[in-house]
């Protein structure tokens, strides 16, 4: 078992979200030893430890205890929140910090031949998407009667493969989308990665641990901008 004096931060192992969490840890001077494809990485100057997990998992680690911290994308956070409100799970979480990287935005897009009028046009079609819960908020705020299909990865060739009328999926660029023939219509979310801490109160020692760690972040932060 690992030593529960240390602080846990969970952070994505290999994605989007990795480089950039791991630059900000070390930017602060936590000195980080990561060997590839394990799951724990240790400080060697600090009592902290990472978890290097799919981003996915994070919020559910978060706000099941499992770790003290983590760095997640709000679309994944805000998605995996209204999932465990729904089933009843433990969804707690304090914000810390909002990040700057990770941008991007959750969009319905449509194929170019579609003939998209505003919301309405949803009505009684399919939207395949990772992100049923974000995304039948927004069906509901608009009172649009829509269905959400979940598809974990390649949504944007449902349209294509004859899976759903529309997709919903996060957009950067937007030349995934140009390059599968949609258009984007709505914006339903727009994100970047945070800092986030488990909301019950943690041992003194860890708190102020991570009450040093946070005008560092600021510091960085400024610094860039
Ligand atoms: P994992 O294997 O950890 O589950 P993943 O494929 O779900 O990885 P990534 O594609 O690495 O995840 O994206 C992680 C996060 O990066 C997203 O949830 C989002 O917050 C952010 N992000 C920023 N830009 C984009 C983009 N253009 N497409 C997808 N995600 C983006
Ligand atoms: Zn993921």
């Amino acid at each position: 078992m690992s030593d529960n004096n240390r602080l846990r931060i969970a952070v994505q192992k290999s994605g989007r979200l990795s480089d950039d969490s791991i630059a900000l840890l070390k930017a602060i001077g936590i000195k980080l030893q990561i060997r590839d494809r394990l799951l724990i990485a240790h400080s060697t100057n600090q009592p902290i430890d990472l978890l290097l997990v799919r981003d996915d998992d994070i919020p559910g680690l978060v706000m099941d205890g499992v770790v003290d911290l983590g760095f997640i994308g709000e679309n994944e956070l805000e998605e995996k929140m209204l999932e465990r409100q729904a089933a009843n799970k433990a969804s707690g979480y304090k914000a810390l910090r909002r990040l700057d990287y990770g941008g991007c935005r959750l969009s319905i897009a449509v194929p170019n031949e579609f003939d998209y009028q505003g919301v309405q046009s949803l009505v009684g079609k399919k939207v395949a998407t990772t992100y049923p819960f974000l995304l039948e908020r927004f069906f509901k705020q608009n009172n649009v009667s829509a269905q959400a299909v979940m598809l974990t990865g390649s949504v944007e060739v449902a349209p294509r493969a004859g899976v759903a009328d529309a997709i919903c999926d996060l957009v950067s660029t937007g030349a995934t989308l140009e390059a599968n023939g949609l258009q984007e219509e709505e914006v339903i979310f727009r994100s970047k990665a945070v800092f986030i801490q488990r909301s019950e109160a943690l041992p003194a020692a860890k708190q102020a641990l991570i009450d040093t760690l946070l005008p560092r972040i600021d510091g960085v932060i400024q610094a860039k901008e």
